[in-house]
């Protein structure tokens, strides 16, 4: 056999994105990749075949895994007929001759990834084969032009002399890969049916209501999953259900009166994995008149297959009212009332910070009303009992089931004692609240003298810091207390996502860089005491800024040249309105950053924003959500920054900044939210 000659171009991504992303297309991949052998390998036992699921960016990818080289021949190979897996995974050896092995397997429509070394022959190569090595930071991908043997150090020494030509061609993955979702289907029968019915309902008459979830891309295992339904004036109703790796889920049955009325009967469907709402549907169900209608609202990942790791609460916002889940049925809250407002603004020092009479007073001010908004949310905390009793006007879903004794206080806590880390808490966001969850304080606290917690001095302003646990080191928080760790801010890490988690700003190894745009019309002097206190954090050859109008902002952002952009602007200096102009004149490309998403960093509030920058492609927002004093925006953002760049989750991250903000008495950490996923980092 001949050498065969080469395509090449440069990936960007893994090297197991791209085997997911060109199998089954491409029925011979030869790849030289350790740390991908080592995940598709792992729990491969001597002697043995097995089979692997492997998440990759675009699906789960499922191998049926052998490794040639725990075998003296071909003939002593056990069998993979009985071996699932979309692609085979072999590891190749130099003892003896793998090619027939391979072109069996290809001839019976199994396509097969061949792990081998860089400097191996490799035979049997074609058309319909692709190389596949790694030159940092690049994926190399080559495409052979005829039939004939090749080695991947081959393919990377085209590649690299094309490079060093300037003549390289780079092809992202295709991205963001469109991935069919397994559907989520909504059927109403008579009680006690087969089959489904069309067309309207009778009004005050008995139906099914049957739920489940399709089939599409397969999943690394079955899942566990809860479908809740909350049909309007009707108590919500739960189910839990498995939903297999291939296939649908079996349909989940409800049984539902229709109201009196006869209006279209509207409802929330949502599919829940542990406490965390991982797909919501409007359901409209035809009671006189119409069709049955189901209208997406919100999923936190793109598909089943992917879904974000456990919380310990999660809070469903539906404007004035949430669905609240904290390890039982959830149940909806009324979130209107007063709003949660910042203490004083002045008297910060020029470290930003507090002394430690005025930093307890700010302290106590915002317990007073998180403790309020708490008891009004969730009922007045421990014991049982009241959890619905002060939580006012329910919504037209009607009360949930009393829930026992726990409560979110309770499952926070818990989770934190047995996890030996902070809680997290998920506040997804169908339309926006107007609670401001890292404010909520879950200690008893009123008016009336208090007491300080331990806490309130180890970790305030001249206080002996350390390491901030993941509870309060203090177990006596009786009576009317003040305490660091009440706050959800503090306690817990939250993320406030409007749509699918992201996890990785670039999947790749690539220098950290952040955009900083500034509003001209701001306050130069403020703005360079900005620069000064962000570039004492992160190194500043990592950051780029400039003065920018709305306008050319545009065309700063169009690229995926940064994985942070930092917005210093003054409120209203952006409207949603220009963003979606950017969008629809063709300022920005499609799709709008498909692979380096950046997460968007903003010094004032963002309201209206925070939905258009995820839409069009940001990993995440991170603002406050009040107007905070602008002369310490620098000094946050660099903290956070910091954090991120050293490779912290941005929840967790935000968390520390308001520990730290709080070692020098300054509460408005409190302030800011994170609306995106708390496991996001940058690499
Ligand atoms: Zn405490």
């Amino acid at each position: 056999m001949a050498p065969v000659e080469f395509t090449v171009t440069g990936g960007e991504g893994s090297p197991l994105d791209f085997v997911a992303a060109l199998t089954p297309a491409r029925s011979l991949v030869v790849i030289t990749d350790p740390g991908g052998w080592a995940q598709v390998s792992q729990g491969l036992a001597v002697g043995t075949a097995a089979a692997a699921a492997v998440p990759t960016q675009v699906r789960v990818l499922r191998f049926a895994v052998l490794d040639l080289r725990h075998f003296p021949s071909a003939a002593a190979l056990p069998s993979l007929a009985d071996v699932p897996g979309d692609v085979v995974a072999l590891h190749d050896t130099r003892s003896w001759d793998s090619a027939p092995v391979v072109a069996s397997l290809r001839g019976l429509g199994r396509p097969v990834v061949l792990f081998t070394a860089v400097h191996a022959w490799v035979s049997g190569v074609d058309t319909a084969s692709v190389v596949i090595g790694w030159s940092a930071p690049h994926v190399v991908l080559a495409a052979p032009t005829g039939p004939g043997e090749t080695r991947v150090e081959d393919a990377l020494w085209q590649f690299r002399e094309l490079e060093r030509r300037g003549r390289m061609t780079y092809t992202s993955l295709p991205a963001p890969p469109v991935v069919a979702d397994r559907p989520v289907s909504v059927v109403v029968a008579l009680p006690g049916a087969t089959q489904g019915i069309a067309g309207a309902l009778r009004p005050g008459a008995g139906y099914e209501v049957w739920v489940r979830v399709g089939d599409g891309p397969v999943l690394a295992e079955d899942l566990r999953l809860r479908a809740v339904l909350s049909m309007s004036g009707r108590p919500v109703v739960a189910e839990t259900f498995m939903l297999p790796a291939e296939g649908p889920s079996p349909w989940v049955n409800f049984e539902v009166t229709t109201p009196y009325a006869a209006v279209p009967w509207t409802g929330e469907l949502v599919v829940y994995h542990g406490v965390v709402p991982v797909h919501v549907q409007q359901v409209v169900l035809p009671v006189g008149a119409g069709e049955p209608r189901a209208l997406p609202r919100l999923k936190l990942s793109r598909t089943f297959a992917d879904l974000p790791p456990a919380r310990a609460v999660s809070v469903l916002e539906f404007g004035e009212r949430a669905l609240v889940a904290a390890g039982d049925v959830p149940s909806w809250v009324s979130l209107a009332g007063p709003p949660l407002s910042l203490p004083a603004m002045s008297g910060l020092d020029p470290w930003y910070g507090k002394d430690f009479p005025a930093y307890c007073t700010d302290l106590a001010f915002l317990a007073r009303q998180g403790a309020a908004a708490y008891a009004r949310l969730f009922g007045g905390g421990e014991p049982a009992g009241g959890r619905h009793a002060a939580s006012g006007d329910p919504g037209p879903a009607g009360l949930g089931p009393q829930v026992s004794g726990s409560g979110p206080a309770a499952a926070l806590r818990h989770a934190a004692r047995v996890t030996g880390r902070p809680a997290g808490v998920v506040v997804a966001s169908v339309a926006a609240g107007p609670v401001r969850w890292p404010m909520i304080y879950d200690l008893p606290f009123t008016d009336g003298p208090h007491r300080l917690c331990a806490s309130v001095g180890r970790f305030g302003p001249f206080g002996a810091g350390g390491e901030v646990p993941p509870h309060c080191p203090v177990h006596d928080h009786s009576g009317n207390v003040l305490c660091p760790f009440g706050f959800w801010g503090l306690s817990s890490v939250l993320e406030h996502p409007v749509g699918p988690l992201v996890s990785r700003v670039l999947p790749r190894a690539w220098p950290f860089e952040v955009a900083m745009a500034v509003d001209p019309g701001m306050d130069r002097g403020l703005t360079e005491r900005h620069v000064t206190e962000l570039m004492s954090q992160v190194p500043p050859e990592s950051v780029t800024s400039a003065y920018l109008s709305p306008a050319e902002l545009g065309r700063a952002l169009a690229d995926e040249t940064m994985d942070v952009v930092h917005l210093h602007f003054r409120e209203g200096f952006l409207e949603a309105e220009e963003i979606a102009r950017w969008n629809r004149e063709g300022v920005w490309p499609q799709p709008h950053w498909p692979v380096r998403k950046p997460l968007v960093v903003g010094t004032t509030p963002m309201v209206g924003l925070v939905r258009s920058f995820v839409e069009h492609g940001a990993s995440a927002v991170v603002c406050p959500e009040e107007a905070v004093p602008q002369d310490m925006a620098g000094w946050v953002t660099g903290m956070l920054l910091a954090r991120l760049a050293a490779g912290v989750g941005a929840g967790e991250a935000l968390r520390q900044v308001r520990w730290e903000m709080l070692s020098r008495g300054n509460v408005m950490g409190l302030a800011y939210s994170l609306h995106g996923s708390a496991d996001l980092r940058m690499r």
